[in-house]
C-alpha cells in the first residue's frame, strides 16, 4: 500500500486502527507523516487518536456497521490495544489485511494461552516463563492450595483484561488465595510465584508479511505500583549478555507466532543463580508499547513507524538509535500539587532543560495513575541524559 496513492475511485491510501488511545494517536501521527490518510474506530468522542485522525468512526469495537465502515475506508487495519475483541479483527480480516492477526491477539489477550506459547517455544527462545499454575475452577484452586506451596508468596492475575497492574492480587499464603480468587470474581486466573526481580526489561520486534524481522535493543523499565514509570534506553542499561539473550528470545517468539506487526515482549531479570539463568519472559503486547516511546525521539525509525511499515507492506530497515534516552511517564498525579489542587506542571522549566521532548496525549481529565503523556530526554552521552532526567523528574514532583 503506497503512501499518498489514490485508487481508480479516487480513494486515498488509508490505514485504520482499532482503538483511540495514545498508542493509536502516535500511530496516526506516524502514518500521516508518511502521507497516509487514517481512520480510527473508537467510541469515545474525545479520544487521543480520534482527535487527530482524518476519519473517526464513533462506534463500539464490535459494532458491525462501524467495522464495515472501517474496512470500507482502509486498505489495511491494525489495533492499538490488546483487549479489542479478537472477533472484530477476524471480521475485518475477511475483507482487509489485518496485522497483527486475530489469532495472535487472542493469545496475547489470555495469560494462560500466552504462557503456553512461551513454554512451547522455550527450547527455541532459550527463555521460559516463571513457575505458575492455572486456576479456572474451584477444584484447581484446591489443588493449588494442596500441592503448589512452592508458588507462595505469589501474584494471582486474571487471565484476561489485566493491564497496568490491574486484575492482580498479591497472595502471601494458602488462605489468602481463596479470598484473592473471590476478589477477582472467581474468573480464570494464573497464580505466579513472586520472583526476586533485580530488573525488568522489554524488547520491541517488528515483523513483516514476508517474514522480515527487525528489533530494538532491550530497554530497562522501572515500574511503580504496577505501572511503568521510567524507561532507560542506552548502552549498558543492563548486562550485555542478558540483553542479547532477551533480544534473541523476543525475535524467536515473534517468529514462532508467525507474527506480523510490532510486538513487545516483557522480561523479568531475576537474581542470578536461579534455575532460570537470570531471565524470565513475563508477557507480550501485540502492539507498540509504552516502554518503546523513546524510539520516537532517540531512533531513526520509531516503533510507530515500524507499525505503519509492517501493515502497509513497506520495507523494514533495521532501526538505529542515535542518542541515549530516558523516558519518564507523565501520570495524572503530576497535575496535582502537594496541596491536592489541580495545576499545570511547570512546562517552561522542563522544556528549558536540554534534550527534553514532551508528548501529551490530549486527555483533559488528569486522574491519578492515568497516562497523560511522557517526556523523553535525549543527549550526547548517558551522563548528561541522566542528569537532565533527574532534574526534570524533580520539577515534575
Ligand atoms: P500488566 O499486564 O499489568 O503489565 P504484569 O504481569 O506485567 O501485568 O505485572 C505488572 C508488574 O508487576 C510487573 O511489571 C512487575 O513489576 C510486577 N510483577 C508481576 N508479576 C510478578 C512476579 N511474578 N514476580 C515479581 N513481580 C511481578
Ligand atoms: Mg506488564
Amino acid at each position: 500500500i503506497f503512501p499518498g496513492s489514490v485508487d481508480a475511485a479516487g480513494q486515498r491510501a488509508t490505514l485504520g486502527v482499532l482503538g483511540g488511545g495514545q498508542l493509536g494517536r502516535m500511530f496516526v501521527h506516524a502514518a500521516q507523516r508518511l502521507g497516509y490518510f487514517t481512520a480510527v474506530l473508537e467510541p469515545d468522542p474525545q479520544s487521543p487518536a480520534g482527535l487527530v485522525s482524518h476519519h473517526h468512526i464513533q462506534t463500539g469495537y464490535d459494532d458491525p456497521s462501524g467495522l464495515a465502515q472501517l474496512s470500507q475506508l482502509c486498505q489495511a487495519i491494525t489495533t492499538e490495544f490488546e483487549n479489542v475483541p479478537a472477533q472484530a479483527l477476524q471480521t475485518l480480516a475477511l475483507t482487509r489485511p489485518v496485522a497483527p492477526s486475530a489469532a495472535v491477539v487472542g493469545i496475547a489477550q489470555n495469560r494462560i494461552a500466552e504462557k503456553a506459547h512461551f513454554s512451547a517455544c522455550a527450547d527455541l527462545s532459550g527463555v521460559s516463563c516463571g513457575p505458575y499454575a492455572v486456576i479456572e475452577t474451584l477444584t484447581q484452586l484446591r489443588a493449588v492450595q494442596n500441592e503448589r506451596a512452592d508458588l507462595l508468596p505469589g501474584i494471582l492475575k486474571t487471565a484476561r483484561m489485566g493491564y497496568d497492574g490491574k486484575g492482580q492480587v498479591r497472595v502471601k499464603n494458602t488462605d489468602d488465595l481463596t479470598a484473592a480468587w473471590a476478589e477477582l470474581g472467581s474468573v480464570a486466573c494464573v497464580l505466579e510465584k513472586m520472583l526476586p526481580l533485580t530488573a525488568e526489561c522489554s524488547v520491541l520486534v517488528a515483523r513483516g508479511w514476508d517474514g522480515q524481522v527487525v528489533s530494538f535493543a532491550p530497554q530497562r523499565n522501572v515500574h511503580v505500583d504496577g505501572i511503568l514509570a521510567v524507561t532507560h534506553a542506552y548502552e549498558g542499561n543492563m548486562p550485555p549478555a542478558l540483553a542479547t539473550r532477551a533480544r534473541d528470545a523476543a525475535v524467536s517468539i515473534a517468529q514462532h507466532l508467525g507474527y506480523v506487526g510490532v510486538l513487545c515482549i516483557e522480561f523479568f531479570v531475576v537474581a542470578d543463580g536461579s534455575e532460570h539463568g537470570g531471565l524470565v519472559v513475563n508477557e507480550m503486547a501485540p502492539r507498540p508499547h509504552n516502554s518503546g516511546h523513546y524510539t520516537l525521539d532517540a531512533c531513526d525509525a520509531s516503533q510507530f513507524d515500524l507499525q505503519v511499515h509492517t501493515m502497509a507492506g513497506l520495507p523494514l530497515p533495521q532501526p538505529r538509535q542515535h542518542s541515549p534516552a530516558i523516558m519518564l511517564n507523565l501520570l495524572g498525579d503530576v497535575w496535582f500539587g502537594a496541596d491536592g489542587q489541580r495545576r499545570e506542571p511547570d512546562w517552561y522549566s522542563v522544556l528549558s532543560l536540554p534534550g527534553t521532548h514532551l508528548h501529551l496525549y490530549g486527555k483533559l481529565d488528569a486522574r491519578a495513575g492515568r497516562k497523560m503523556g511522557h517526556l523523553t530526554i535525549t543527549g550526547p552521552d548517558i551522563l548528561s541524559v541522566k542528569t537532565v532526567a533527574q532534574r526534570a523528574a524533580g520539577l515534575l514532583g
